[in-house]
């Protein structure tokens, strides 16, 4: 028998409770009774984002929400800012390309963070620059961007700031409204303990200005028409993905119990811990600079490949990580500490590492990173 554990940066490990509501009998969704828990879903996703907006509800993986924002807010020959600092920002500026948005592209060394100043030159150089899109949490490299600092610059500006916060809402400390987020993203399974399915997009009135002249191919992503939607009837223009959202509904609230700031605590904590193992078990950091509180990348030692080791845990110890991709594919690992997790995930993962590391001929006392670990899960 061997137990299985999850600690992927998406999907994360769905909680029982959740699972359960999921699992209840199928119902309509044009009923008083779905209406009900999709406003109290509409209510949570407004505060979980911090804002005062519509959070949209999409059918679709992240992907389909930063598909939206492309589409609805854009149109063919705009020209538009991408940070560029892993796969996710990759993944805008294909997005961009895939609907013929001119791109400028920042690209940021993997590991590291784009610094605020180069967007601010690159919107001073070009007036034509309608949007910025940046990531929260770039989960390929585990680096958080400061979008504070963004939001002020990119608020002086006509251009509007779209935030992929798939992987960082719920995770790290986030504000739509307060940081000038004009169009924020999320996904269902990150940090909101969900299976994947659901994505969240909220549009500030900036956003809106620009989605009245968007002129972008669009039908099942039309955020006017999911506006108009949940304004004039509470409910979605398609039909939803009634299980996701029932389950949605009980995540949301298991959040609201614990209390947002502290999900965002224990989430810091967690980095932390794996952070502070890392480095009495001789394993570098490969973002040391700007962690993420969602998933931290570390460095194999020299001569030793990422494959092996994360084939070996989850072989033997039932704990399944992942690696890193293109250029850093075999050369780092990523460990999540995403969504449904607390301080014994953490336990088990530095725990199976140890002793998988040993048995790949890795010199290291057992038990040391695991007591590393403790010292600030105590705290
Ligand atoms: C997971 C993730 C996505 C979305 O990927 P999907 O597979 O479409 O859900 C986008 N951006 C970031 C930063 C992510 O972590």
């Amino acid at each position: 028998m061997k137990k299985n554990y999850l600690l992927t940066p998406g999907p994360t490990a769905v909680p029982p409770d959740v699972s359960l509501e999921m699992a209840r009998p199928m119902i309509h969704h044009r009923t008083p009774v779905y209406m009900e828990v999709f406003k109290n879903v509409n209510d949570g996703l407004k505060k979980i984002f911090y804002t005062k907006n519509n959070v949209y509800v999409l059918t679709s993986s992240g992907t389909g929400a930063m598909e939206a924002a492309v589409v609805n807010l854009l149109s063919p020959g705009d020209t538009a800012l991408v940070v560029n600092a892993g796969k996710f920002g990759e993944r805008w500026g294909k997005l961009c390309e895939a609907y013929s948005i001119n791109t400028i592209m920042i690209n940021v060394e993997w590991g590291k963070a784009v610094n605020p100043e180069d967007i601010r030159k690159h919107l001073l150089e070009n007036k034509q620059i309608k949007a910025v899109f940046t990531t929260l949490c770039e989960t390929s490299t585990g680096v958080t961007t400061d979008i504070k600092t963004i939001g002020k610059i990119v608020k002086e500006t006509e251009a509007i700031l779209i935030v992929d916060a798939i992987s960082g809402l719920g995770a790290e400390e986030f504000r739509t409204d307060d940081w000038n987020v004009d169009a924020a993203i999320a996904g269902s399974q990150k940090a909101l303990m969900l299976p994947p399915g659901l994505a969240f997009i909220a549009l500030s009135d900036k956003a809106w200005k620009l989605a009245e002249e968007s002129k972008s191919p669009k039908f099942y992503y039309s955020l006017k028409k999911a506006k108009k939607s949940l304004v004039e009837e509470g409910q979605t223009p398609f039909t939803p993905a009634i299980s996701l959202v029932i389950g949605l509904n009980k995540a949301l609230n298991m959040i609201q119990e614990e209390g947002l700031e502290n999900v965002i605590t224990r989430h810091s904590k967690l980095g932390k811990a794996i952070r502070e193992a890392a480095k009495v078990m001789g394993l570098e950091l490969f973002a040391p600079g700007t962690p993420s509180n969602a998933v931290t990348p570390l460095k194999m030692p020299s001569g030793m490949d990422a494959g092996v080791l994360i084939k070996k845990l989850k072989s033997k110890y039932g704990v399944t990580i992942i690696g890193g991709q293109d250029h850093v594919k075999g050369k780092i690992i990523r460990i999540a500490h995403l969504g449904y997790m607390d301080l014994f995930d953490i336990i088990i993962v530095i725990s199976a590492i140890e002793m998988a590391l040993v048995e790949m001929g890795y010199k290291l006392e057992l038990g040391k990173g695991v007591g590393a670990a403790q010292k600030v899960l105590m705290e």
